[in-house]
Parts: structure tokens; C-alpha cells; sequence
């Protein structure tokens, strides 16, 4: 561990914790032990929880407790995770009607926190989560995953992410204060292009920057960018991409050009931190303490690993809108094998989440569907939503209106929207929306969010120096 490593465990993290309320380093600690405890253990761990959970949401949460009566499921039944498949799944459609029937009771609203989410899938919405979910619980687990690759809390690193907007200024403050004691350098991932990717391969030069972590769609792009021009790569230690899927294109071009092998975590905004993989890469390991992952058949039934389904996710934590069997949207497999780092977290297939094309706009910039700021969309009556990028300079957003949008509400978008993607996509692209009454889906099943119909690679080599 050198100075920074250990002062930023000992000192600065915990003084955030302090300053911010929170008892992140209390629940990594947790986390750091449980890890390694048997499957037994953790099962028993995780019905504790789970039976606490349900206890709750039958309570103090009118939508399960409606739809609990309307099974008859006491709360007594569901203890294990295998009693799960007695509730029903919950969708974002579900979230939407029920919105206000999902509040616990007991909790009051200044403690919630509502936040909203485009999310891999093109349903946009809006959820509610609170302070020891995410800042606990949530940002616990993001550092231990970390940790399973070996980078411990205070190593310098690259994040390249779409950057968050805190309004509150005090929120700013400790978003900024908590990336100064990590030392993380955050790079907005829409501002990644030939111009400025100079400047970020020479940060990654500086002799105590050994790890680049981000989307894998824009590590990748850095990654061929390196290539494509010749350049001597940047030595690193780390890759860690999230946030996406990582193909094994990319996790090839990665390898090829800072010859490390990538590790990949899988997290959704509404659950936070899912599952990461070790340095074992045999999958990536479910943080089963605080997250029931099931893979379900198209009749909600769990299915056994190996097999292809639909991830069903139950956060044991987030007391002030319980998701309990909650559809992200994503699809993904379990493993059976158990892996050879010792843990015994359950393990997923690298093959979860959604395919996300990429943006190439005039100005150089290449957006992916995860910086696009989806969320946007959320406080529009949009059902589902595509980008389609027709030429460089035109992107298309088509929309498929929720039931009973009135004629007014169609013009609001037509002129709203354009107008608040130009934001991100720049202005030399023209924006139009599209409605539709259904999004075509790829011959896989699979919804794309983002379709581009502009080759990258001519793209790309037109551009390289
Ligand atoms: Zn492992």
C-alpha cells in the first residue's frame, strides 16, 4: 500500500464519512469479511435481510401489501431467495403506475432521494432511494469491487464517465471533496474526442496514474485511437470498464494495446454496484449480501445457470422504495462453476446488460447511449425511446408516446426535446424527434438504444492524424 493508499483509508475517508454523515467505511469493512465466508453463510446473511425486507414493504408499503393480499402471501412466506418467485416481478411500467403506492410509509420524504434513470433498455424512469442505499451500502460496494481487482481506496485513476449534475451547491462540494480523497480525475465522456485525447493520454503518462477506468465503449475508443495512431501506449496496471457491456472486441483491443486484461462491473443506477469481476476472470461475482440477482424465464420462473434470461433484481436495502424482483431490463446468465479466488459469491456471465452503439458528431465528440443523459426523457410522456443517428449531422430520437398523450404534449416534445439533446450532442447536429407507435427490436430480441448509421471506422481514420 504506499502514503496515498493508506492515508486515504485511514484519514480522508473517514473524515468524509464524518463530514457527509455516512458509514461507508463501516459497511466496506463488512464487506471486506463477508466476501470470504462460505455460501452457507451467506445465504443465511442474505434471508436475514431478505425476510426483513419483505417484512417491511408488507407494512409499510401499500403496492405490496395490495399485491401480497391479492396472492395471499403472508410476509412469513418469503424468506430465501427461492421464495421470491411466489411475488411478482416488478417492471418500470409497474414503477410508474404505482409510483406513489412504493413509498414506505414510515419514511419520510425529505429522507428520500428521487432520481431518475434512462437507463440500458429505452424506458426512461423515475425512482426514489435514500442515503444508506446508495452512500452506504451502494458506495461500499463500488470500493470493494474495486478492491477485487486490487486497487485499493486513494490510487490515482482515471473515470470516464457521463458527469452528474448536483444542483445543490453543497452536494457539488462533497462530490468534489469525496474525488479529491479517492483521487479519481473525472473525464466527461462526451468530451472525448481528437482534440482532447492528447491530453488525456498524457495524464494517463504521469508516472502514479496506473489506472483507467470508464465506459467500455470510450476505453475502447481510446484504446483505437492509441493504435491507429502509432503512438507508444500508455503503461497501466488497471482497466476497470463499466457502466456497458464489455464485448470481446473491446476487451481484445484493450489487451492489445495496454496489455492488461480488463475487468468488468455490472451496476444499474437504481440498484448501483451489481457484481465485479476478480482477478480469477471467470465471471463476475454477485454482491449477494446486499442484491438478490435472479435470471428469469419469460413466465418469471428463476432458471439455473447457464441459461439465458431476463436479470431480476431485489435490493436488500433501499427501505424507502422497495424493488423486490425488479426487471432492469437487462439480460444476463449465471455460472455453476465456483472460482478458483476463493470467494463464493455467485457468478455471473460476462455476457449482461444491453449493446450500446456509439454517436460520432461533426465536431469529433463520440457519445455513447449512457452519456446521452437519457434520463431527460424521464419527465416526458415517453414509453420508449431509440436515437438513431441517419448522417453525421442528424440524429434522429424516435419516441413512442405513452397512451393519452394529447395533442399539446406531442408539440411540448417535438420542440423540448431537440433542444435538450442539442445540449449534449452539440449544436452542429440537427435533433429531431419521431413518434412511433412500437420500436422495432434486432433479429436477437435485443432494443438498442442508440443505432449509428455512420461507419466509426471510416470515421475514425478519417480523423486520425
Ligand atoms: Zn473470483
Amino acid at each position: 500500500m504506499s502514503f496515498y493508499t493508506q492515508f486515504s483509508r485511514h484519514v480522508s475517508a473517514p473524515a468524509m464519512d464524518l463530514l457527509r454523515n455516512t458509514r461507508t467505511m463501516a459497511r466496506l469493512r463488512e464487506l471486506e469479511q463477508s466476501q470470504w465466508w462460505p455460501r452457507e453463510r451467506l445465504e443465511e446473511l442474505q434471508s436475514q435481510r431478505l425476510t426483513r425486507l419483505i417484512a417491511h414493504a408488507y407494512a409499510h408499503v401499500p403496492y405490496y401489501r395490495r399485491v401480497m393480499d391479492e396472492r395471499g402471501i403472508l410476509p412469513q412466506d418469503v424468506h430465501t431467495a427461492a421464495d421470491l418467485r411466489k411475488l411478482p416481478v416488478l417492471t418500470r411500467e409497474l414503477i410508474r403506475l404505482n409510483f406513489e403506492n412504493l413509498l414506505a410509509d414510515n419514511i419520510p420524504r425529505s429522507r428520500l432521494w428521487k432520481a431518475s434513470t434512462g437507463g440500458s433498455t429505452g424506458t426512461p424512469l423515475v425512482f426514489c432511494t435514500t442515503s444508506e442505499d446508495q452512500r452506504n451500502r451502494g458506495f461500499a460496494r463500488g470500493i470493494r469491487a474495486m478492491e477485487y481487482a486490487g486497487i485499493q481506496l486513494g490510487e490515482r485513476r482515471i473515470l470516464i464517465r457521463v458527469a452528474r449534475h448536483h444542483t445543490a451547491s453543497r452536494a457539488k462540494l462533497l462530490h468534489r471533496l469525496s474525488r479529491r480523497v479517492e483521487r479519481v480525475v473525472e473525464i466527461d465522456s462526451r468530451n472525448i474526442t481528437t482534440t482532447s485525447l492528447p491530453s488525456i493520454i498524457a495524464l494517463l503518462r504521469e508516472p502514479d496514474m496506473r489506472c483507467l477506468t470508464g465506459y467500455p465503449s470510450a476505453v475502447a475508443f481510446i484504446a483505437a485511437w492509441i493504435s491507429e495512431s502509432g503512438l507508444t501506449p500508455p503503461e497501466v496496471d488497471w482497466v476497470v470498464t463499466g457502466g456497458e457491456q464489455l464485448f470481446e472486441h473491446q476487451r481484445q483491443k484493450i489487451r492489445d494495446v495496454f496489455h492488461v486484461e480488463p475487468y468488468s462491473k455490472y451496476s444499474c443506477q437504481e440498484v448501483f454496484e451489481i457484481a465485479m469481476e476478480c482477478d480469477a476472470h471467470t465471471g463476475l461475482h454477485v454482491a449477494m449480501e446486499d442484491i438478490v440477482l435472479e435470471v428469469a424465464d419469460g413466465r418469471d420462473a428463476p432458471l439455473g445457470p447457464g441459461c439465458e434470461g431476463r436479470v431480476l433484481l431485489t435490493n436488500l436495502h433501499n427501505y424507502g422504495m422497495p424493488l423486490i424482483r425488479y426487471e432492469n431490463g437487462d439480460s444476463g446468465s449465471l455460472i455453476a462453476e465456483s472460482c478458483p479466488c476463493g470467494r463464493a459469491l455467485p457468478l455471473l456471465s460476462y455476457v449482461v446488460g444491453r449493446r450500446f452503439d456509439m454517436i460520432h458528431t461533426p465536431s469529433g465528440r463520440h457519445i455513447t447511449g449512457s452519456n446521452l443523459g437519457t434520463n431527460r426523457l424521464a419527465w416526458f410522456p415517453v414509453l420508449q425511446f431509440q436515437f438513431v443517428q441517419e448522417d453525421l449531422d442528424r440524429l434522429v430520437v424516435r419516441i413512442v408516446p405513452r397512451d393519452g398523450t394529447s395533442a399539446t404534449e406531442l408539440d411540448d416534445m417535438r420542440t423540448r426535446i431537440p433542444l435538450l439533446f442539442n445540449e449534449v450532442v452539440g449544436d452542429d447536429m440537427r435533433v429531431e424527434v419521431e413518434f412511433h407507435d412500437h420500436i422495432e427490436l434486432t433479429s436477437g430480441g435485443k432494443h438498442l438504444l442508440v443505432i449509428s448509421k455512420v461507419d466509426p471506422d471510416s470515421w475514425l481514420k478519417r480523423e486520425t492524424p
